[in-house]
């Protein structure tokens, strides 16, 4: 059995604009994500990056709680932003919130929670437990087909009550 997300965490404000203020790239050192295309939960970091932040966004953000999902479309490094299909930007990179020298994390469609619950941190790319699973789906506000990357069989899933293709979950290659 798939799971039907993962999660990463990551410091605030920059967690706070990738569900809200369309932060569509997360730059990282290493390649965090390895193969996994999909959902992912987003988890806003206990600490937070007080350089980056906004004198607006000091009042938004949630530090220690859970955000959001986004699909995790696409990992790249910015070395080879040029061979990707995106616009390009005046810095020659995929998005204009890119960096140079790291990888990029490609990231769309960002779904609010109707809760932001409190959660532990943690490094890289994790499974999450059957039951927070199931709160998140409950929990999501504008739930799609693939916000679960679990294979659909012929029977209806478990977590997210979808039944196979007729549903056009997506698939990732
Ligand atoms: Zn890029
Ligand atoms: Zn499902």
């Amino acid at each position: 059995m798939t799971t039907p997300l993962r999660i990463i965490t990551i410091r605030e404000p920059w967690a706070h604009r990738l569900i809200h203020d369309g932060k569509d790239v997360e730059n990282r050192a290493r390649n965090i994500v390895g193969a996994y295309r999909g959902p992912i939960l987003i988890h806003a970091a206990g600490r937070v990056d007080h350089d980056a932040l906004t004198g607006a966004e000091r009042q938004k953000i949630r530090p220690g709680r859970l955000l959001g999902v986004v699909e995790l479309i696409d990992v790249h490094h910015a070395s080879t932003c040029a061979d990707t299909t995106n616009d390009r930007t005046s810095t020659g990179l995929c998005s204009e919130w890119a960096e140079d020298d790291c990888f990029h994390l490609v990231m769309r469609n960002p779904r609010t929670l109707t809760e932001q619950i409190p959660h532990a941190g943690g490094l890289g790319l994790r499974h999450v437990t059957p039951d927070l699973a199931a709160w998140v789906w409950d929990h999501l506000n504008d739930p799609a087909p693939w916000l679960c990357a679990q294979d659909h069989g012929p029977t209806r899933c478990s977590w997210c009550g979808q039944t196979t293709a007729a549903e056009g979950v997506r698939r990732y290659a």
